[in-house]
């Protein structure tokens, strides 16, 4: 089959998958669930629309793609060989909509976590990486009722 898509098509066909519910979210999820958390997915009117939202720890989780948000030194976050100018374009705008949006939560006095996609991939790494959130979010919710 000859691919005919031009490459900001490609793009938004490939955002579109990446916005749907991933399995990396999933496991992320299932995995704090079973801790006892309760939380809110992608409640509107936050800015970048975080993936969970914790009200109780003033919180919001986002889980990251490795490739489109760029994990540094991660072995997905590769640049594709053709039109690489445009995917450079495309990821700087994108790490800097996350920086952006970071600040505007942390100014809103939400606390921010992004968790990348490869530390949640397997059913494991999920696991582990919800009880190091977990840890995380008590030590807030200590330090704030403090
Ligand atoms: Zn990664």
């Amino acid at each position: 089959m000859v691919d005919t898509l031009t490459p900001a098509q490609r793009s938004e066909r490939m955002s579109r998958i990446r916005s749907r519910d991933t399995k990396p979210e999933i496991a992320l999820r299932k995995a704090l669930h079973g801790l006892g958390f309760r939380f809110r997915l992608r409640k509107t009117g936050l800015p970048g629309k975080p993936d969970l939202v914790l009200p109780k720890y003033r919180c919001v989780i986002f889980v990251h793609g490795c490739f489109w948000h760029r994990h540094p030194e991660c072995k997905v976050a590769t640049t594709p060989k053709s039109n690489t100018g445009f995917w450079v374009e495309k990821f700087t705008r994108n790490v800097e909509r996350d920086r952006r949006v970071s600040r505007q939560l942390e100014d809103d006095g939400w606390h921010v976590i992004v968790v990348w996609e490869c530390d949640v991939d397997t059913h494991a790494k999920a696991l582990s990486t919800a009880a190091a959130l977990s840890q995380e979010l008590h030590m807030r919710l200590a330090a704030k009722s403090r």
